[in-house]
């Protein structure tokens, strides 16, 4: 079972959906989350935090480590390992994924009933053009996708 919560950054202004791979970190874990409109109150600490488009997101890592060595997890808990792995992560590839997914799936709901191929080739494609955005943009997650 995968976690999945929403996270507002320290500015308030705006949210990420986070996923919890195999529920085994906790919401906690996440000491801090900065959007690109309050990422410049960091004191940047790489050992402790992963940058991701403007996006700052401050892990507690011995926190982390114990977790992962607990459920019996090998790797040293570093920002890149929990992100990469999905143990704390992206809900898809961005902090706004899952918004854009559900609204793709709403614009395109109609054509279900008229036209199924037609419905299943244009997500694909729509989605696929989401990615190679992403992956201009420089998002970590869709650089691998
Ligand atoms: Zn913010």
């Amino acid at each position: 079972m995968c976690r999945n919560e929403r996270r507002f950054c320290r500015c308030g202004r705006n949210s990420a959906a986070l996923l919890f791979r195999d529920n085994l970190l906790y919401p906690e874990i996440l000491v801090n989350l900065y959007c690109p409109q309050c990422q410049d109150m960091v004191i940047w600490n790489e050992t402790t935090m992963l940058r991701d488009c403007g996006w700052i997101l401050e892990f507690d890592i011995d926190g982390a480590q114990a977790l992962l060595q607990q459920r019996g997890v090998r790797g040293a808990a570093t920002p890149g390992f929990l992100f990469d792995e999905g143990y704390l992560s992206w809900q898809g590839l961005s902090p706004g994924d899952l918004e854009i997914n559900t609204e793709l799936h709403r614009r395109l709901a109609p054509l279900i009933e008229q036209d199924l191929p037609l419905y299943l080739q244009s997500m694909k494609n729509e989605w696929l053009k989401h990615v190679s955005e992403l992956k201009a943009q420089g998002w970590r997650k869709a650089q691998a996708a």
